[in-house]
């Protein structure tokens, strides 16, 4: 009666099922992708680069957890950078640009060659569900496959309908088919459905773009790997170009906002669009007194004249595309390879997951990535290698949940903002989503995560051994550098080079280097103790991590603070069998408590509706029903 028999099945190999297949089968469960498209694994959709602000951390990560994205970009990126090098640690972060071909091709050989993973070229119809649990999915050549675990990593492919102008078509993406039914599969089984929309630029010829008008963006040197695990190689780095919008663009954009299918005389597109990541039109209308707007021109591969106009974003008819683009400087002869489109497509209301993004409503199913509204590849990876594990873990009949608190990982925040609180826009991670930046840095992921890699089987012993003495490695410096002093004729040049008052008296090097303008590898340069360790990368790693350490170390300190008065609620674990209608607070709020199904009481606390006030006698409640006092009502 099966065509095929696994213990996970993941729909989809885009950014989340790929890390979500990975995960699972690294965690020894027979698992199958299915794809619409097997030449396009881990696609990018739109623009070809992993991380930026937040988004590298997510990368990092995912890296720490044992998941494959930061690899795969280490392996096949073509520039690499810090972001906001000067700023604070809490918003510094790690960008590379990607082949993206390359990062397509080396993913899929990855997954071809990891035990326990098969790829299936199907599009799933329907899931078979018996008994509120799921068993399985059927296929568009009604082919059915057995499973204990699913999970849906369907991105912008479900209902997808493709806009350029008033011209509009089927699709998941521009040339791949849309998948049509399996949204009906959750309306049926009384899932909330609406619908979102992004789009994507024009790609250009590069051999038609004149350079000499924009502005070089070089990577970093060295270049700044993602993974912890990436070994310092050279590699040749790709320049990216900076050029703006003119006024000539502005005034072409405004007089044809009545052919554009958001704005214009028929409006096709109803799905919110993402805010942050706007399209040109977007753009001029929302902020009609910006002269200019940025335009990077990105290279989408080594071996590829494509260029990406980043910021260009629009579902303007073709005819207009081309006069927005040859308006913009260097671009005044540009071919244009691809259309810009535009694209609107279901999601399912992440509410009704639990953190751990397992369904509410059916057991073993799991959703991760864009159909849970958000928007982004380091997103999806991010919540594909949650939904992984917890899939494993739910077919292994582990008791075990895998979930991650706010307080842990951007992951963590991003899953539990999906959860209580939905998603009215497309959802994109930013560092002020996080109350804890400053613990949860991108140089810190393998302290803060590596144990779950490892616990789960996706870090090898070896490299968790890594990560344990590089932070005891840290600890033992950082009060070795409590104890050192240092003499005002030794560090006094360091601190002129550095703008910093000279010292009087000794003073112990961790003093010297609380000053924010001084550097630990300029002082390290001129006392005589140093740190044993041969391994360059290991030793970067661990200076940076010292330096971080001191220099916030109040700051630190009151978030971890805070980080306590938070898991005080988030320890108090809610029973799934609590009876909501014992607890004198209103109505209203007992509906949403007993919709929502929080685990915890700091997961009660952050769900909307829900009063500050009713917390604490919502407390008394549990703890009086853990104790038998009080009983379920009749
Ligand atoms: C036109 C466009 C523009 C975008 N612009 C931006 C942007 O500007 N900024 C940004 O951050 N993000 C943008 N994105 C979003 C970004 O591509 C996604 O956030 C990201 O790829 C989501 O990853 P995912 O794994 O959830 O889904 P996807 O990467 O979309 O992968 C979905 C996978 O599911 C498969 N699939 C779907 N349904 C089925 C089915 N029923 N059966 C079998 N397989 C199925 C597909 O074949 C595909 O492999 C854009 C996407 C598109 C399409």
């Amino acid at each position: 009666m099966w065509d095929g028999i696994y213990d996970v099945i993941v729909v989809g190999a885009g950014h989340a099922g790929c890390e979500a297949a990975l995960a699972a089968a690294r965690m020894g469960c027979k698992t199958a992708l299915f794809t619409v498209n097997v030449d396009k694994i881990a696609e990018m959709s739109c623009n070809p680069a992993i991380g930026g602000v937040a988004k590298g951390t997510v990368v990092r990560e995912i890296d720490a957890l044992g998941g494959e994205m930061a690899k795969n970009i280490d392996e096949t990126g073509i520039q690499f950078r810090i972001l906001n090098r000067r700023k604070g640690p809490a918003v510094r972060a790690p960008r590379a640009q990607a082949d993206k071909y390359a990062y397509r091709d080396r993913m899929r050989k990855i997954i071809e060659n990891t035990p326990n993973l098969e790829i299936v070229q199907q599009i799933v119809d329907d899931i078979i569900v018996e008994d509120g649990k799921v068993k399985g999915v059927v296929t568009h050549i009604n082919a059915r496959y057995g499973a204990k675990a699913v999970v849906v990593t369907a991105g912008t492919f479900l209902k997808g309908k493709i806009f350029i102008g008033f011209k509009e078509f089927e699709g998941g993406r521009m040339w791949e088919p849309a998948a049509n039914k399996l949204s009906n599969f959750y309306i049926r089984h009384g899932f909330k459905v609406a619908r979102l929309k992004t789009g994507t630029p024009v790609r250009l010829d590069g051999t038609t773009i004149d350079f000499s008008k924009m502005e070089r963006q070089d990577g970093d040197e060295p270049p700044p790997f993602f993974s912890y695990w990436t070994e310092p190689k050279e590699i040749e780095q790709i320049p990216c170009w900076l050029t703006y919008t003119t006024p000539e663009t502005h005034r072409i954009i405004k007089e044809n906002l009545h052919r554009s299918p958001m704005y214009g005389e028929c409006k096709l597109i109803s799905g919110v669009g993402v805010r942050y990541c706007p399209s040109i039109e977007d753009k001029i209308v929302k902020f009609p007194d910006k002269e200019r707007h940025h335009v990077f021109v990105e290279p989408e591969g080594r071996n590829t004249v494509e260029f990406y106009p980043n910021g260009t974003s629009t579902s303007l008819p073709f005819d207009v595309q081309e006069k927005i683009i040859r308006s913009i400087p260097g671009l005044e002869n540009a071919k244009i390879i691809r259309p810009a489109y535009a694209i609107e497509y279901d999601f399912v209301d992440p509410t009704h997951l639990y953190p751990t993004l397992e369904t509410k409503i059916i057991k073993g199913l799991f959703n991760a990535g864009q159909i849970n509204g958000t928007t982004g590849y380091e997103e999806a990876a991010g919540q594909g290698i949650v939904a992984g594990i917890n899939a494993a873990l739910y077919a292994l009949n582990k008791d075990e949940r895998f979930i991650l608190g706010r307080d842990e990982a951007y992951i963590g925040v991003m899953i539990d903002d999906l959860v209580n609180k939905g998603v009215r826009e497309p959802y994109r991670l930013f560092t002020s989503r996080a109350e804890y930046r400053l613990l949860i840095r991108y140089d810190n992921a393998d302290y803060r995560l590596a144990k779950y890699g490892y616990r789960f089987g996706l870090l090898t012993r070896e490299q968790y051994e890594r990560v344990k003495r590089k932070y005891e490695t840290i600890k033992v410096f950082i009060e070795k550098l409590k104890e050192v002093k240092v003499k005002p004729e030794v560090i006094n040049p360091v601190l002129e080079k550095a703008g910093s008052t000279p010292l009087k008296e000794s003073k112990t090097v961790y003093e010297v280097l609380k000053r924010p303008e001084v550097k630990l590898y300029e002082i390290l340069k001129v006392i005589s103790f140093k740190l044993d360790i041969e391994d360059r990368k290991l030793l970067e790693e661990i200076l940076e991590e010292v330096e971080i350490e001191v220099k916030y170390e109040g700051y630190i300190k009151r978030q971890l603070e805070d980080v306590k008065k938070f898991r005080k609620l988030e320890n108090v674990k809610i029973p799934q069998d609590f009876d909501y209608s014992i607890v004198p607070i209103s109505t209203e709020e007992k509906q949403k408590l007993k919709e929502m199904k929080p685990l915890t009481l700091g997961q009660a606390a952050r769900l909307e509706g829900i009063r500050p006030a009713s917390i604490p006698i919502l407390a008394i409640y549990i703890e009086k029903w853990k104790r038998g006092e009080v009983k379920l009502e009749s």
